[in-house]
């Protein structure tokens, strides 16, 4: 650890303010008092009870741009100082917390904010813009991030970034990993790095993820470029009852895997359901409305509860006459006995609502009551004997409280929340109306601060997220309720799904007798509880990050994928000033044992529920599919490219950095990657789903044979066989059909798969390259969506859509045969499909391109590709896998020139030309290229040399890294 202490502190103060100005070095005492501190819960005990002042910074920088930042970087690395990034100071883990000493630099005055990209659904903003500002101003412009933490006042989108944050709406919008497609960050050593979508010049692999979730700790992210969505017109909320927390889960798992995209998913489990449903700091107001505006603004209409129940009587809770649980039942006593023994007869009773059901409820309710009111609770008395407490709680009926809701259009909303009220139907689920769902979204920030009110009365709280696949989620929530219940009360709720897995948000709340006591209950607490998790198969955290609270459990999550770490640190720190102390503890551990070779044809499937398989790098992409499908599970389309090549090409080629890019990582089928290094030591690039403890290692498994961390399994996406249906639709005119297509997917769930090009002929998609007669002014476009039975039909709304734009259907035929060919054949038979499916094969073919672009530029880019490669070589380009941000275009070149060979000219434009254009290439092959003309002067059209293209980013982070892996793995 270098000194926390620079060896000339007035040398550096001077150089610090020639750096970035004199006003911009705070070093007054009072600030350098208040920066000590994030929200971490000790170093709020310790401000409670006096304890401290502990390390403060030496200063506090607020550089204005990020030239000043860089140029502050600079000379704190010279020093060897401490680096501490500040974005508002809201982590929980006190990884904003100087606690090694150094200088703190608060980003808040990189505040800056550009227009929204409407054509990419993207805009790209400074780190200090805190999260409420960014969506107020993005509503003004009709936009939404999706990003509602409930720390949304007070949380800056940098923090939110370096810290892998999700919000409250989630399931729709994905966590901040899935919006962030870029970013530009100052590093000690090598200056500013672009990543993703903000390297202009497209270099893979895109070392984004890297960088999400690092904490600070490899460098200070300046700048950052986020997709956005169109701000939905209506937000419908429901409450549902649930027989029991398994169904809740069930149902959950059921909706996500079906496609929708409920904003809202929330299941309380029984104690939290009971708090839930009890809270009584809601005032009433209007509906909901999506977007940050105010909840008492106006807003969508709610649905007409069927079976709606009053939310305040739902759980059958009556008025109550308060009394203490802790004061009727002392630990040991004859009470206590009885209440285990009066546990063990009624608890069947209580859930079948047996006899003593009522009456064994009020009982509990009316003990229960002063949990809400923690201002008023003697907590020594009531958290005297946690684990009784919590065997109480046990006593509690089963049945849990759903939150969900829907945004959309209000008609598509409305459907589709409605589809999600079917799904707890049939497992055995109750709809209490819109009541519970809109009193949740008008409190949805208060629960946070009721914690400080905990802290006052001498106690203690705090919260631990973690996530894990389905099948784990269970075993996950049972083992650390065991794990924690002799020292603090435990309550839950399921907050974040996705597809492959959710996360739990545990609240503990604990007692100590005096300051020591607390102290060493709550170290004990979180030790039992991240045991517990680690034990279970979930990760040590979902959302908060890791700071210096987590950091001790960090090697036994990552294992040897730590060696990752290091040598990006080394590579980019190598002086290891940035955030020192935080993220993972000083030492790093000797490697593991040899991890076994893994087979390139290697097939694991996690259990059904789970939603993926790990597969090995040998397998042909098109026999891949088959041998899923052959075992039950639908692998999403993924293109040509990947059905031709084996699954190793397709991940070491630029087309997952090119779809990230303009789509985010949200839409991605890759979830994560296995790899080996230094022969047999095993990393993994994550936990599922969406761990945020630290960064991940994705971009070493994409980087191809550059690093040696060659990738072993990819983990895949997979479906349940869902009902397909194909639709097609001709249009007039191409120019109307691409923005037709582009508009009908805004908001809509996502196809499976999805074509458009140019002409009139429905039988057209084999012969793509067309001839010089053949019209060229009509689009055909074919979409297959994925709709399982009982849920509405996601095709209807794109189809409406669609219509409205002047398309006109096609027959079922006609679109059923464009489905086979463009994947269901191959996924059926494997390779064998190959040669009958697919872009005919033209004699004339010299080479193929493939990219990824925004919307707003794919009909220009498809006509100036053509037009560009006019002469001996010409292009045909189509649409591919159609998303709501952008789509791919693939081109296939022909020429009439014997021998067939094209320009370096040629593809030197058709690169430059999709950069400008905002394209990212993802794949691009010519069988041969003739030579630059001898004396051609550099300009436009000509190549430029390396050492000018933007893409030097990429590569000298790539050549660094590669230094200190070698370095490291010797
Ligand atoms: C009441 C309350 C509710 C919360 N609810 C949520 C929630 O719903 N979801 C959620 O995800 N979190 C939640 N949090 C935690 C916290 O708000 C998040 O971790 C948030 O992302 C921190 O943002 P910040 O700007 O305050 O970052 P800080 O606390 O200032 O910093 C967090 C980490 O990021 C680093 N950092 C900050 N800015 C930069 C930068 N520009 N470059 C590099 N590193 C940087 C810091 O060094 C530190 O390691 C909550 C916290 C509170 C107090």
């Amino acid at each position: 650890m270098p000194p926390s202490k620079p060896r000339s502190p007035n040398k550096m103060l001077r150089e610090l303010r020639d750096a970035v100005g004199e006003a911009a070095v705070d070093v007054r005492e009072a600030t350098r008092h208040a920066y000590r501190r994030d929200m971490l819960p000790t170093l709020t005990l310790d401000a409670r009870d006096n304890q401290g002042p502990g390390p403060q910074p030496l200063a506090v920088l607020r550089p204005r741009d990020e030239a000043a930042v860089a140029r502050a970087v600079g000379v704190l690395a010279q020093h060897g100082v401490p680096i501490v990034p500040f974005g508002a100071g809201s982590g929980v883990c006190g990884g904003a917390a100087p606690l090694f000493g150094g200088v703190v630099i608060d980003l808040k005055h990189l505040d800056h904010l550009e227009s929204v990209d409407a054509g990419a659904l993207q805009v790209t903003c400074g780190p200090g813009l805190i999260t409420q500002t960014l969506e107020e101003r993005l509503n003004a412009a009709g936009y939404t991030l999706g990003h509602f933490p409930s720390s949304i006042f007070c949380a800056s989108i940098g923090g939110c970034v370096a810290a892998r944050g999700a919000g409250q709406l989630s399931s729709r919008y994905g966590k901040i990993e899935d919006m962030v497609t870029g970013l530009r960050v100052v590093t000690p050593d090598l200056g500013i790095l672009t990543t993703g979508s903000m390297d202009r010049a497209g270099g893979t692999p895109d070392w984004t993820p890297l960088f999400v979730g690092s904490e600070g700790t490899l460098g200070v992210i300046t700048s950052i470029r986020l997709r956005v969505h169109p701000l939905p017109e209506a937000l419908v909320l429901r409450g549902i009852r649930l027989p029991s927390l398994d169904s809740g889960i069930a149902t959950f798992r059921e909706v996500l895997q079906s496609g929708l995209r409920p904003s809202v998913m929330r299941i309380y489990d029984p104690l939290d359901t009971w708090m839930a449903m009890q809270k009584s700091n809601d005032s009433g107001g209007a509906a909901p409305v999506p977007g940050a505006g105010s909840p008492l603004s106006g807003g969508a209409r709610p649905l007409p509860a069927e079976n709606a129940v009053d939310p305040k009587t739902a759980d059958g809770s009556t008025s109550s006459t308060p009394r203490l649980l802790g004061s009727v039942v002392s630990p040991g006593t004859v009470a206590d006995a009885v209440v285990s023994r009066f546990r063990r007869r009624t608890h069947r009773s209580v859930d079948t609502g047996g006899p003593l059901a009522g009456l064994k409820e009020r009982l509990l309710k009316d003990r229960l009551a002063h949990l809400l009111k923690p201002e008023n609770l003697p907590m020594d008395k009531l958290l005297a004997n946690p684990a009784l407490v919590n065997r109480t709680v046990d006593l509690l009926p089963g049945r849990c409280l759903a939150i969900v809701g829907c945004e959309g259009g209000e008609a598509e909303a409305t459907e589709h929340l409605a589809a999600v009220v079917q799904a707890a139907h049939r497992l055995g689920g109750t709809d209490l109306g819109p009541g519970p769902g809109e009193r949740w979204f008008r409190t949805r920030y208060h629960v946070s601060f009721k914690l400080p009110k905990v802290l006052q009365q001498g106690g203690f709280a705090d919260t631990m997220e973690t996530a894990a696949p389905w099948s784990q989620v269970r075993g996950l929530y049972d083992a650390v309720r065991r794990a924690v219940a002799p020292h603090v009360l435990v309550m839950a709720h399921l907050s974040h799904a996705y597809h492959e897995g959710c996360s739990i948000y545990f609240t503990f709340v604990g007692y100590g007798a005096n300051i020591q006591a607390t102290r060493t209950l709550y170290q004990r607490t979180w030790d039992a509880a991240l045991e517990a998790v680690l034990a279970a198969g979930g990760t040590i955290t979902h959302h908060h990050g890791v700071g210096v609270l987590k950091r001790d459990f960090m090697d036994r999550e990552h294992g040897d994928a730590r060696r990752l770490y290091e040598a990006a640190r080394r590579a980019l720190d190598s002086r290891h000033c940035m955030n020192v102390g935080k993220l993972f503890p000083d030492e790093v551990p000797p490697p593991g044992p040899p991890a076994p070779a893994v087979d390139s044809l290697a097939l694991r499937l996690a259990p059904g529920e789970d939603g993926r398989a790990d597969v090995g790098m040998g397998w042909r992409g098109v026999d891949l599919a088959a041998e899923l499908a052959l075992r039950g599970h639908f692998l999403p389309p993924l293109g040509r490219d990947f059905l031709e090549g084996t699954v190793g090409d397709w991940l070491e080629s630029p087309a997952h950095a090119a779809h990230t890019a303009v789509h985010g990582a949200w839409e991605h089928p890759l979830l994560a990657v296995e790899g080996r290094m230094d022969g047999d030591r095993k990393w993994v690039s994550g936990r599922l789903p969406r761990s945020a403890a630290g960064p991940s290692y994705l971009p070493f498994g994409t980087a191809g044979a550059t690093l040696p961390t060659q990738p072993v399994l990819a983990t895949l996406r997979t479906l349940n066989p869902p009902q397909l249906r194909p639709v097609g639709l001709c249009f007039d005119h191409l120019e109307t059909a691409v923005p037709a297509l582009a508009h009908s997917l805004r908001g809509a769930p996502r196809p499976l798969a999805g074509m458009l090009y140019p002409g009139s002929d429905p039988n057209g998609f084999r012969s793509v390259v067309q001839d010089e007669q053949q019209a060229r002014d009509g689009g055909i476009v074919y979409l297959c969506f994925g709709e399982p039975d009982g849920f509405p039909a996601g095709s209807q709304q794109v189809i409406r859509a669609l219509q409205q734009a002047g398309g006109s259907l096609l027959g079922d035929d006609a679109a059923l045969a464009w489905w086979e060919d463009h994947w269901g054949q191959a996924a059926r038979e494997g390779s064998a499909a190959l040669a009958t499916t697919g872009p005919l094969q033209d004699a004339r073919e010299i080479g193929r391109c493939t990219a990824v672009v925004p919307w707003g530029r794919a009909m220009l880019l498809l006509r100036a590709i053509e037009t560009l490669t006019g002469g001996p070589t010409r292009a045909s380009g189509w649409i591919e896998a159609p998303l709501e941000t952008g789509c791919t275009i693939q081109w296939r070149f022909v020429s009439s020139r014997k021998g067939g060979s094209t320009s370096s000219l040629v593809t030197h434009q058709l690169r430059e030309t999709l950069q400008s254009f905002g394209g990212r290439i993802a794949h691009i092959h010519f069988n041969s290229v003739d030579a630059i003309p001898d004396g051609m002067e550099p300009g436009r059209g000509t190549i430029l040399s390396t050492a000018d293209a933007d893409g030097a980013d990429v590569d000298r982070l790539g050549s660094a890294l590669r230094a200190t892996l070698e370095g490291a793995l010797g």
